[in-house]
């Protein structure tokens, strides 16, 4: 029996077990993959510092960010424009360019060393409901009781595939590839829109360019942007669906759903990982004040639903405007769909 039960531990999963475990919670972190496991989206906002404080990684974070740009350059239409990320009585705000391996490594080992158990599962994991309430999971022979379920399973999407449910589409199908190549790029950001869709290269290491490219109704890959093109490539490559996407319940009795498990958008929102930590931060939140009594389910659960709703509805709403003005080959759906 544990208090929660996480389902992935990528920067959702973590940062929820981080939060709680750290004001005594007892938390089961259940993976899938053996780390260093790869994954791209390197940039993280400026907006993560003040998470990364409070989960007590940001100086771990900060030793091993070798790229803080305090502007991005944005191309459009012929036009440049350098625009900041904002400032504060301290100056302008910074981006934090980390390796997700490391950043991985500095969250896990966090919640281990606050007692976070970690169990790297053979077997697939199935939820135990009962009356329609999720009461724990089951993998590998072992059955494990808990309060909460955290599904953190990213864009695999556990817990609404089990419930057999599926996420609810707002945008067309979108896919985003990316690369990378040795090198260096003028610019720490830079991100070039087009009627055609958009993309963007970051200097995501000291010897590092990272490229992605999204091109609108467009799912083959393409070169690499013509002003890296001569660099050597390096790393992975490859696509993912960066459909925009949302499950038809992210919280309900004795759950929330966390991070890319909970909504899909493409990468230009820029937000991805932030997303991640403050909703895995939230859900442990809203968990722990059921079980300390200061608060019901009902209210952990509709608070959590439309905090959730309210983000997806405002990113998807501005990267629509953005789409709009940019391609009239573009067309979001008026209504939800189901993919
Ligand atoms: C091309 C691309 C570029 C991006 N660039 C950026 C960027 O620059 N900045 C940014 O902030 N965001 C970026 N993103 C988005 C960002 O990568 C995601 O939003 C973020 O990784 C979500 O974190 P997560 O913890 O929800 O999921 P993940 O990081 O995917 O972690 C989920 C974990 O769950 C595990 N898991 C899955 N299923 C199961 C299961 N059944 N049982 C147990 N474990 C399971 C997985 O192995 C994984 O470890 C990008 C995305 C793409 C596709």
């Amino acid at each position: 029996m544990v208090d929660l039960a996480v389902i992935g531990a990528g920067p959702a999963g973590c940062a929820t077990a981080i939060w709680a475990a750290a004001r005594g919670l007892s938390v089961l972190l259940v993976e899938r993959s053996q780390f260093p496991r790869f994954r791209p989206g390197e940039c993280l906002h400026p907006g993560i510092e003040v998470l990364f404080r409070d989960l007590g990684v940001l100086d771990k974070v900060l030793e091993r960010s070798s790229v803080r740009p305090s502007t991005r350059t944005f191309v459009s239409k012929g036009r440049r424009s350098v625009e900041g990320f904002g400032a504060d009585v301290n100056g302008p705000w910074q981006a934090l360019h980390v390796s997700r391996a490391d950043l991985d490594d500095i969250l896990l080992t966090q919640a281990q060393q606050l007692g976070a158990v970690l169990h790297i599962h053979r077997s697939q994991v199935t939820p135990i409901s009962s009356n329609g309430k999720i009461e724990g999971v089951e993998f590998d022979g072992r059955m494990i009781r808990c309060a909460f379920v955290i599904d953190a399973s990213g864009q695999g999407a556990w817990l609404t595939r089990a419930m057999g449910h599926k996420h609810l589409a707002s945008s067309p199908c979108l896919t985003a590839f990316y690369g990378y190549c040795h090198g260096h790029l003028p610019e720490g950001q830079l991100f070039e829109v087009s009627a055609v869709g958009w993309q963007w290269m970051a200097q995501v290491s000291a010897e590092v360019v990272n490229w992605t490219s999204l091109r609108f109704g467009i799912h083959q890959k393409p070169l690499p942007p013509s002003i890296i093109s001569s660099l050597p490539s390096c790393g992975r490559n490859g696509g993912a669906d960066v459909t925009w996407r949302i499950a038809p319940s992210v919280a309900g009795p004795s759950f929330f759903i966390t991070g890319d498990a909970a909504f899909v958008t493409d990468p230009s929102s820029g937000n991805g990982v932030l997303r991640a930590v403050m909703s895995g931060i939230k859900a442990a939140h809203n968990a722990r004040a059921v079980l300390t009594g200061q608060s019901t389910e009902d209210e952990a659960t509709q608070d959590y639903q439309i905090w959730m709703k309210h983000w997806f509805e405002a990113d998807t709403a501005q990267l629509a405007h953005l789409y709009e003005t940019l391609s009239e080959g573009w067309r979001a759906p008026d209504t939800l769909a189901i993919t």
